[in-house]
């Protein structure tokens, strides 16, 4: 891959961190004019255009579309990846905890899809990348609430999947393993010996390290470049082989 995505525009959403940083990077390198939608934009590599979005919020998940198809003159590739974690069993966490998360991590990735989409019927190579996570079919312990929102996000992609295929829109997402992020470092900065916790994180992978942002923005770009274009509906994890072997991260 070049330029394969020279002319393309680019939406991803929690660019400004981790995992979609390292996507919107990518992207730009492969030739896209790049949005980033996030809580805090700032800092953005140079021709990076931010937008301060909540994707929690319809208002501001619009304005920050139409923001870009003012910019940039349309919308080809959506990249859902903003997204937060949570711990605990169901008794754990109540409605209004279930609520907050769901409409992040669910309803998020469903607002910026219905913002972009008639910007996408537009494009001749849209596509739309969700970050979903093996939790979603690993039965994780102590996370029912993310698990159970990364469940939707499989199934949210293959129905979208379904719905727009004559329209000539791609969805399909992306499972990372547990990859070497900000996030990551805050769970780890809780533990009373980081860098033990670190080492111990690593040693419970299959490959015997962290899954790294860039690989898992690798898999994007496949997915999002006209490289896939009869792929849709699917997934393709990033995780060393965890889920191929029927491992668990925790
Ligand atoms: P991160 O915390 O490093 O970055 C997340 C970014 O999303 C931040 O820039 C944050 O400001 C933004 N964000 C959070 N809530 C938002 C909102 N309501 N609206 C707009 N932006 C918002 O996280 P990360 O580790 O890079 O994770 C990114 C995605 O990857 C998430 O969907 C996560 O579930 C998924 N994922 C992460 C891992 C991992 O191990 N790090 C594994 C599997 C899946």
């Amino acid at each position: 891959m070049s330029q394969e995505l020279s002319g393309f525009t680019a939406v991803v959403t929690g660019g400004a961190s981790g995992i979609g940083a390292a996507i919107a990077a990518k992207l730009q390198g492969l030739g896209a004019q790049l949005a980033v939608l996030d809580l805090n934009p700032q800092d953005l590599p140079e021709g990076q255009l931010g937008f301060a979005c909540d994707v929690s919020d319809d208002a501001s998940v619009k304005a920050a579309i139409d923001g870009t198809v003012a910019a940039f003159g349309g919308v080809d590739i959506v990249v859902n990846n903003a997204g937060i974690g949570a711990i605990g069993s169901v008794e754990d966490n109540d409605d209004a905890e279930w609520a907050r998360v769901w409409n992040i991590n669910v309803v998020g990735m469903v607002r910026v899809s219905r913002a972009a989409l008639p910007h996408l019927r537009q494009s001749s190579g849209a596509a739309i990348v969700n970050i979903c996570s093996i939790a979603a079919t690993a039965g994780l312990p102590q996370r029912a609430l993310y698990s159970a929102t990364k469940g939707a996000v499989l199934s949210l992609t293959q129905a979208m999947a379904a719905d727009h295929l004559r329209e000539g829109v791609r969805v399909n997402c992306v499972n990372p393993g547990t990859a070497d992020t900000p996030w990551v470092g805050r769970l780890l900065s809780q533990a009373d010996d980081p860098a033990a916790e670190r080492a111990a994180l690593n040693a419970r992978q299959p490959h015997g390290r962290l899954v790294t942002a860039e690989e898992v923005a690798g898999a994007v770009a496949y997915l999002a470049s006209p490289l896939s274009g009869s792929t849709t509906g699917t997934s393709i994890a990033v995780d060393g082989g965890m889920q191929a072997l029927r491992l668990r991260p925790v």
